[in-house]
């Protein structure tokens, strides 16, 4: 398939030592609600689908709430409290959070892009050198590549289940170091790094959205 811009995207990514599908999401949902705060609160059909989902997921609403903006908050959940007090019954009709909706959107699109791109050298060579992905996007890719019968399935799983061997060498040398003592100077900046990365690339972070 062509190179595209999603490509080319996803392979920036590939530098920042975290799955480059979970790190499009995240970028992605975090300029939304920036410009949702700047522009859209005053925005009578962003309002009308926000108080007929009933809010956002509690997830995207903590991310909401973690950019400290009380004016936007007080404006938009002044209109949530009268809606949900006024029409309580309709609580059952309550559907997907739109936050989520457009986040499993680009999720779809950035697996099929990423496992359509592993034909090309430059990002198979990307990937090899600098990226990886969590074990949900991991299987997902997977997945794609099965449904398009691409042959690039067995390079993809052998570079990342090698990245993931060496993973578990650097926690195995974390554990070591910290027998006696933990002592975080005793640590190199790629053990540092790993204990901590590890957490996202092997829980889901797309639970949120599984939700409903
Ligand atoms: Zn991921
Ligand atoms: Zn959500």
């Amino acid at each position: 398939m062509a190179y595209t811009a999603l490509s080319h995207d996803l392979l920036q990514r590939m530098e920042s030592q975290n799955c480059a599908v979970c790190d499009l999401i995240k970028t992605t949902t975090d300029r939304k609600l920036d410009l949702l705060l700047r522009e859209h609160v005053t925005d009578i059909d962003f309002m009308t689908d926000f108080l007929r989902q009933e809010g956002f997921c509690e997830h995207h609403a903590s991310l909401m709430l973690k950019k400290q903006d009380p004016l936007a908050h007080a404006m938009m959940y002044r209109q949530l409290l009268d809606y949900r007090l006024r029409t309580p019954k309709k609580r059952k009709e309550a559907s997907i959070c739109m936050m989520c909706n457009d986040e499993k959107e680009i999720e779809a699109s950035a697996v099929y892009t990423f496992a359509s791109s592993l034909d090309d050298d430059r990002f198979l060579e990307a990937y090899k050198e600098d990226g990886i992905v969590c074990l949900t996007h991991f299987e997902a890719i997977r997945k794609a590549l099965k449904q398009t019968k691409s042959s690039f399935s067995p390079v993809f799983s052998d570079i990342t289940l090698s990245k993931y061997d060496a993973l578990r060498d650097v926690l195995n040398s974390v554990i070591k170091k910290s027998d006696y003592k933990y002592n975080e100077a005793l640590l190199s900046s790629s053990e540092r790094r790993v204990w901590k990365n590890i957490v996202a690339l092997l829980i889901d972070q797309n639970m949120h959205r599984n939700q409903k």
